[in-house]
């Protein structure tokens, strides 16, 4: 890689920052469409991001992305938001149009892309159990509205919290038949049996013993089991294969949300075939494989 005066620089702003896979995949994209640009992680304190933001006009970079925790603070510092991230009330995609700095979200996007071309699975019309409220759950139902998905359920550990989030839907997005379901209807067969498609979107799985939430006999050959967890396979994905259920790891995610980054910084087709290697490289290594 030469880096010259000319060299496009994005990167990613996060705290900490250390674990992300992005580098790893987004500089792989670069180079293999002999583009003239890179991508940095960058460790920004939260009360550093406002500076770190400003940074971006004054060393004119691209475009960066956010991660955990400034995917909701950096909003207002942005000179615009696009619609679906002021719905979502996240930001993960900056872009910097001559010194005017947009963002957008690209995680929900990204989710249903990677669905759709890795998964084969159309959610149109579909019946869904999301697991989770969080900032990725948002972002998640928000593009599953969006993609015409029928019934959406959504459950959370924090009940409080999955009622805030179905009530966002509803009245912000318009989805009538989102609601919030308790722990009881998790073991509910006839629950189970009508759903095509589960995602956990929450952080259970990431640590090693971390159980499934879902029984595993109450998984069906019919439905499709997403795990948006990427650092491990899940007790919930091993449930999933084992009830011969279709299913998809996280990665899928995190290639087509940082795809959809790409081809905003570049404007052209993201090889997701070469990030998806890449990654899969950075993860065997990690394993020390
Ligand atoms: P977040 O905003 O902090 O939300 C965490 C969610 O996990 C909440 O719903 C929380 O429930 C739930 N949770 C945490 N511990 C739990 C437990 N012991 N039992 C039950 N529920 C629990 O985090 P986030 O940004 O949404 O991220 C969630 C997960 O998605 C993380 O694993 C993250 O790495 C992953 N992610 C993946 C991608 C990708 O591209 N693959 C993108 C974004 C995020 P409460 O409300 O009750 O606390």
């Amino acid at each position: 890689m030469r880096i010259t005066g000319m060299t496009r620089v994005t990167g990613v702003f996060g705290w900490p920052v250390g674990h992300s896979r992005s580098p790893v995949f987004q500089n792989a994209a670069f180079r293999s469409l002999g583009l003239d640009f890179i991508y940095v992680p960058f460790a920004v304190r939260p009360e550093h991001l406002a500076t770190a933001v400003s940074g971006i006009r004054a060393l004119g970079l691209a475009g960066v992305n956010l991660t955990i925790p400034h995917k909701e603070s950096v909003a207002a510092l942005l000179d615009e938001v696009d619609e679906e991230a002021a719905q979502v009330g996240s930001v993960n995609t900056v872009w910097n149009a001559d010194g005017k700095l947009c963002g957008t979200t690209t995680d929900g996007r990204g989710f249903v892309r990677s669905l759709r071309e890795d998964g084969g699975f159309d959610v149109c019309g579909k019946t869904v159990l999301v697991l989770g409220a969080g900032g990725a759950a948002r972002s998640i139902c928000g593009a599953l509205i969006r993609a015409g998905a029928g019934r959406l359920f959504v459950w959370n550990r924090t009940a409080a919290r999955a009622e805030c989030l179905v009530e966002h839907l509803r009245s912000v997005l318009g989805c009538s038949d989102a609601r919030c379901v308790d722990g009881a209807r998790l073991h509910d067969a006839a629950f189970m049996k009508d759903l095509d498609l589960v995602v956990n979107a929450t952080s259970v799985g990431m640590r090693e013993g971390d159980a499934a939430f879902l029984r595993g006999e109450l998984l069906h050959p019919d439905l499709f089991v997403y795990d948006i967890v990427y650092s491990r396979t899940t007790a919930l994905l091993e449930a999933a294969r084992r009830a011969g259920c279709r299913w998809l790891d996280g990665s899928s995610m995190l290639v087509y949300q940082g795809a959809i980054s790409f081809e905003i910084w570049t404007g052209r087709a993201a090889p997701i075939d070469v990030m998806k290697r890449a990654l899969a490289g950075a993860a065997d290594l990690e394993r020390g494989g």
